[in-house]
């Protein structure tokens, strides 16, 4: 499992995934369209320019590398867009998906890990939720990577040699410990992200959405989990598929979380700077409170997570967020 195939490689996970795999000793190639990616943002490897919906361009690069195995981190992954414009979505992440494993199947290559979301749960029932609650997304974002799901469920039942790991992400933040890459969206609307851009003073203001929700404090909890500790989950799935082990679900989170309102006094203290927070209306399709149950991962790969520590993924974040706005301004 010496030659991994990364999709999304130059994105925020997918390049910390890839700095981690060279870490290891992998051999890594980053399949990426740069449509959000960066170039930059790939540290180890080589990096092909190309789309999955260009199947003969994807074949080809599969036949000429022979991956061991395949990560796919290429996506859309902003909720609210994906309500807007749902098409973008099943074909991103549904249809290309299907392309992917397609072109996978054809040449022989049948170990898969594949980028999915606590956004398939919707409105879970039971905090912390586990990978067997019932799947209800309430956006086309979290319906479009359920499908994929179902597909790569429904093959693994059908070929016996196929097996994939699904780990679905909570809330992913901070950067690189070396501060070389992190998180570059054109259009960032993630909490952590948009408090320190506020502190930054390229927001006028943080909004907190909705201040009446069935929480201790009012605003919606989640669980944060820092981006090198989600990469090394993709270690410990890649080392269990190499080593044999079967195909399995598991959630890449904490198991406890924090609310808004207490991310901002966190992300105060850190940038030391009491930057202008406002209460706003709730935002829509948000879950009141979202904390993995990650007993699955921990048992079943040995997932040890390092970097639980909210001031930790708020500095590391912070360091980034400052580098960028040197790096623009
Ligand atoms: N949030 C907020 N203000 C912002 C961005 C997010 O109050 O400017 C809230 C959002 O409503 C949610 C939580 O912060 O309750 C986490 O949102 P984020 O977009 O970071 O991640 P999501 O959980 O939607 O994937």
């Amino acid at each position: 499992m010496k030659r991994i195939l990364v999709t999304g490689g130059a994105g925020y996970i997918g390049s910390h995934v890839v700095k981690a795999l060279g870490e290891a000793g992998y051999e890594v190639l980053t399949y990426d369209n740069l449509s959000t990616g960066n170039r930059w943002a790939v540290l180890s490897g080589r990096l092909v320019e190309g789309d999955l919906a260009d199947r003969e361009r994807l074949s080809r690069v599969v036949a000429d590398f022979r991956p061991a195995a395949v990560m796919h981190f290429a996506a859309a992954i902003e909720v609210g867009e994906s309500v807007t414009n749902p098409l973008k979505y099943y074909r991103n992440n549904t249809v290309n998906a299907l392309n992917l494993i397609e072109v996978m199947r054809e040449q022989r290559i049948d170990r898969m890990i594949f980028s999915s979301t606590a956004a398939v749960y919707g409105i879970p029932e039971v905090i912390p939720v586990a990978e067997g609650a019932p799947l209800a997304p309430i956006n086309p974002y979290g319906a479009s990577k359920m499908m994929t799901e179902r597909l790569l469920a429904d093959l693994d039942q059908a070929d016996e040699n196929f097996q994939y790991i699904a780990l679905r992400y909570f809330n992913v933040a901070g950067a690189d410990a070396q501060c070389r890459i992190g998180q570059d969206y054109k259009n960032p609307t993630h909490l952590i992200t948009r408090a320190l851009k506020t502190a930054l003073g390229q927001f006028n203001q943080l909004q907190i959405f909705g201040t009446d929700y069935p929480t201790p404090d009012g605003t919606c909890i989640r669980d944060y989990i820092h981006v090198d500790d989600l990469a090394e989950a993709h270690l410990v799935a890649l080392r269990h598929l190499g080593a044999g082990g079967r195909s399995g679900i598991y959630n890449c989170g904490y198991g406890h979380g924090f609310s808004v309102r207490e991310v901002v006094e966190a992300a105060k203290k850190v940038t030391g700077i009491d930057f202008p927070v406002v209460e706003a209306a709730r935002r829509e399709g948000d879950p009141p409170n979202l904390i993995a149950d990650n007993r699955e991962i921990v048992a079943a790969l040995g997932w040890k997570p390092r970097f639980d520590d909210l001031d930790y993924i708020l500095r590391t974040a912070w360091d980034w967020e400052r580098k960028l706005a040197s790096r623009q301004g």
